[in-house]
């Protein structure tokens, strides 16, 4: 049974996943959610395109549960506060943890890695997310944005989080540390820009499609940017770090040939951290990790401490996240955003509800 006040509330647009399978997303009204015990509604500003929202549209992302709003990458202003919520006022400034619903009482959940939680659901597929008007998380996911952050660098601080979970609380680079970072994606130059705030030096590699990319990861402090379809990959690492090679490998690019790279430029006793996602099982020469003690770690989005680590290293502008962000859309231009993120230009594209950005 809804409550009274919910039937009398006004419609908004969302963008929605309306079906399982391939497509089945457009924008719909829907009724604005109102925020409930210890909940908070956000008039969202922008929220970012993520490669998951990519898979949910051509239906190969498992987990969704359609109709769902999409949009896990949210920032934006409190606008309405649900019994209980005494921390936030409406006009605050937030972003938000993607993370929505965790059981709070498995081995995971009580030992601070909830992200790994087997109940774990999350804004954008599990529950409705940020590609909305407005969206009603909980009041714990809360974050406020430092006063000089905009909402378009509140929108990565999800994706941020992902690095900062690899790097800092996944790996274990310290200063001075050579670090290789394959795949100069979102994802891959969050994960420069972190090593290079902890103090380490990156080589970064792509092929053809990201000669840009390669370049803004050298504007980002990268080392070097090797092209791998061009160049030898381990002899560069071997000129580049005088012999040494890297003593940790962020495998970013979710495609199979770079975890080999990442074997034959780790040093040995080093570490391989994997943070991109295949989709399919891939082969690895397991000799090597056996004969040479590599280190084989994963790492999963975040958890509610990553996102402090990351908003301080914002407060303090240890990372520029506006210089990856290529273009804002209106929510009704989707398909166009959708299919820009998709082709490899640009870097990352939002979306806001305004009719025009
Ligand atoms: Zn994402
Ligand atoms: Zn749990």
């Amino acid at each position: 049974m809804q409550p009274a006040k919910e039937i009398a509330r006004t419609e908004m647009k969302a963008l929605r996943k309306t079906a399982k399978g391939a497509g089945h997303v457009a924008v719909v009204e829907v009724p604005e959610p109102f925020p409930g015990k210890n909940q908070v509604r956000i008039r969202v500003a922008c929220a970012g395109i993520c490669g998951t929202d990519l898979h949910i549209f051509h239906g190969d992302f498992a987990k969704v549960r359609p109709p769902v709003t999409l949009g896990h990458e949210v920032a934006g202003t409190v606008d309405a506060v649900g019994e209980g919520v005494t921390a936030w006022q409406p006009g605050d400034r937030v972003t938000v943890e993607s993370e929505a619903h965790t059981c709070g009482r498995c081995e995971m959940c009580t030992s601070g890695r909830a992200n790994l939680c087997a109940d774990r659901l999350a804004l954008g597929y599990g529950v409705d997310g940020g590609f909305a008007d407005a969206l009603v998380v909980r009041q714990s996911a809360l974050h406020r944005l430092p006063d000089r952050v905009s909402f378009q660098e509140g929108a990565l601080s999800e994706p941020l989080t992902v690095a900062v979970h690899a790097v800092s609380e996944r790996s274990r680079l310290k200063s001075g540390d050579w670090a290789l970072i394959t795949g100069p994606g979102p994802i891959g130059l969050l994960v420069l820009q972190v090593v290079r705030a902890a103090g380490g030096h990156a080589i970064v590699t792509g092929t053809a499609r990201d000669a840009g990319r390669l370049q803004l990861a050298k504007k980002l402090g990268a080392e070097a940017a090797v092209r791998v379809d061009e160049e030898d990959l381990p002899l560069r690492v071997a000129q580049i770090t005088e012999g040494q090679m890297v003593a940790s490998a962020f495998e970013c690019s979710g495609v199979g040939a770079a975890i080999g790279d990442c074997l034959t430029c780790l040093r040995s006793g080093g570490e391989i951290v994997q943070v991109g996602l295949y989709g399919r099982p891939i082969s690895l020469d397991m000799d090597q990790v056996a004969m040479r003690e590599i280190v084989l770690k994963g790492a999963f989005v975040h958890t509610s401490e990553t996102w402090k680590k990351a908003i301080a290293l914002m407060a303090v502008q240890a990372v520029d996240l506006s210089v990856l962000v290529s273009e804002n859309f209106s929510i009704h231009a989707w398909e166009e955003a959708f299919r820009r993120s998709e082709s490899g230009e640009g870097i990352k594209y939002l979306l806001s509800p305004e009719e025009t950005v």
